[in-house]
């Protein structure tokens, strides 16, 4: 994360998620990761005095039980020095000291980063004075706070914010969004397990959100040194649900995820091929302007031999044609085999759909395309295309500016957006190309 970044740590119920909503509120705009819970922190973008900065919330989902508190802890800790420029702990009044904030005490003492211990639920003047105890905790900055009310919070983050250089805001606003991919497909064909593996033991946190009322999960991700967010509904069921029609429901979720994406890692059975339901996404996915990225799983279970990803290749392109140009991958997430290329290969779309052409080199790729092969002549008058130029949104779309934009039909324009695929990477990426009158 580019910017200056605080990171919130503590026990849980001290208050950090109420602290955490409360600085993200003071700002409009919450970055998009944050809509969703992530797994074991959540990101935002706060803003105080003027000056923008990322906040992590360690808390997460602490397992409940006492022996791996202290593992979490570390592990808080751990995630806060390594990705924060400045640490918050934050303690409870109500509570007073317990053994885990000593704990967590000795590991910031030692912290190269500075620490700002935040006592909080300090909501009246009585509170005030018992808080007085936490002096003993031995750290330099103690800020007394209530993240209910507010009060007192002003001047831990004036503390905080003093820290905030030129260059910080600098770098924070030259920061690219993160890639927000989305892992969709049927019940059963690997979804969770994928999740999984990319979460690794280390930050599989099973957590059974009952009655959630959230249809997605964002999990940022820092893997094979790549940063990306992930969207999933896997582990969400809606348990009042008498009878949950599973199919239903997957397509529901896979719909949402996919808003929220700009990849779709699209899962399909390799045993069990393409399915109707699968086309719809894929149809549904390219029509959004979605990047997509086939993933064939279960490849080993595959009796293989020399041809057989190509031919299987093949036969998925002839199923999900026109839009052909995109990305299959085969996978085994049981070997893990490929589930890096296929990381790589989200990212790799996602600047595909990012591409800017420049206009110049634009026209010269597309005037010898149209030499080629000129657009047919209609109703006996020749069809021409001045220029070409692509546009400023978020699907690479082009307009071509011609003198009778509503006589050119389909197969040129597929001619067209062939060419544009053939001299200029979109690979997996859904393009527009619009005829305009000039
Ligand atoms: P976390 O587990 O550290 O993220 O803690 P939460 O933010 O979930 O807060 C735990 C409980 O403490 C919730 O019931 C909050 O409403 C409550 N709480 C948080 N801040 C304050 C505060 O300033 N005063 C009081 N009285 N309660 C608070
Ligand atoms: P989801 O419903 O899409 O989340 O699918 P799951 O991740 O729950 O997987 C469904 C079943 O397929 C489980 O029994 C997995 O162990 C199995 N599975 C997942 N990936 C692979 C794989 O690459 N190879 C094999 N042989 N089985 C897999």
């Amino acid at each position: 994360m580019a910017g200056f970044t605080v990171a919130i740590v503590g026990r849980p119920n001290v208050g950090k998620s109420t602290f955490f909503n409360r600085l993200l509120e003071q700002r409009k705009a919450i970055v998009d990761d944050v809509s969703g819970v992530t797994r074991d922190r959540q990101y935002g973008v706060a803003e105080w005095a003027g000056k923008s900065f990322n906040v992590i919330d360690t808390g997460g989902f602490v397992p409940q039980s006492e022996d791996v508190f202290e593992r979490e802890i570390k592990k808080q800790v751990l995630i806060a020095l390594e990705e924060a420029n400045a640490v918050i702990f934050m303690t409870d009044t109500v509570t007073g000291i317990t053994d885990l904030d000593d704990a967590m005490a000795d590991l910031l003492r030692r912290s190269p980063k500075p620490v700002f211990l935040a006592v909080n639920k300090v909501d009246n003047h009585e509170r005030y004075l018992e808080a007085s105890e936490f002096y003993g905790l031995g750290l330099e900055n103690t800020f007394f706070i209530s993240a209910m009310s507010g009060s007192g919070s002003g001047e831990l983050l004036d503390a905080v914010s003093a820290l905030i250089t030129d260059d910080h805001l600098q770098a924070m606003e030259d920061e690219k969004p993160l890639p927000k991919f989305a892992i969709i497909g049927q019940p059963n064909v690997g979804k969770s397990s994928l999740l999984n593996a990319l979460v690794g033991e280390e930050r599989t946190i099973v957590s059974d959100i009952a009655g959630t009322t959230r249809d997605t999960i964002h999990t940022h991700y820092n893997l094979f040194e790549k940063e990306f967010v992930l969207i999933d509904t896997a582990g969400i069921r809606r348990k009042n649900k008498v009878s949950e029609d599973l199919e239903f429901y997957s397509v529901i979720r896979a719909i949402k995820a996919m808003d929220e994406a700009d990849v779709c890692l699209l899962l399909i059975d390799a045993k069990q091929g393409i399915t109707a339901q699968d086309l719809n996404i894929f149809g549904l996915a390219a029509k959004k302007g979605k990047g997509i990225v086939f993933l064939v799983n279960k490849w080993d279970l595959m009796e293989k031999e020399t041809n057989t990803a190509r031919d299987y290749e093949k036969q998925l392109k002839l199923k999900i044609a026109p839009f052909t140009d995109v990305p299959i991958i085969f996978i085994s997430v049981k070997d893990k085999t490929r589930i890096f290329k296929a990381i790589e290969m989200g990212l790799e779309v996602f600047e595909n759909k990012q591409r800017k052409i420049p206009t110049s080199q634009l026209n010269e790729a597309m005037q010898n395309a149209m030499k080629a092969y000129h657009a047919p002549v209609v109703r006996g008058h020749a069809v021409s295309i001045k220029y070409v130029t692509q546009l400023p949104t978020n699907v690479p779309s082009f307009a071509f500016f011609t003198n009778y934009p509503d006589d050119i039909k389909t197969p040129y324009k597929n001619y067209l957006e062939n060419k544009l695929r053939e001299d200029f990477n979109f690979k997996g990426v859904p393009i527009r190309i619009f005829f305009r009158k000039k």
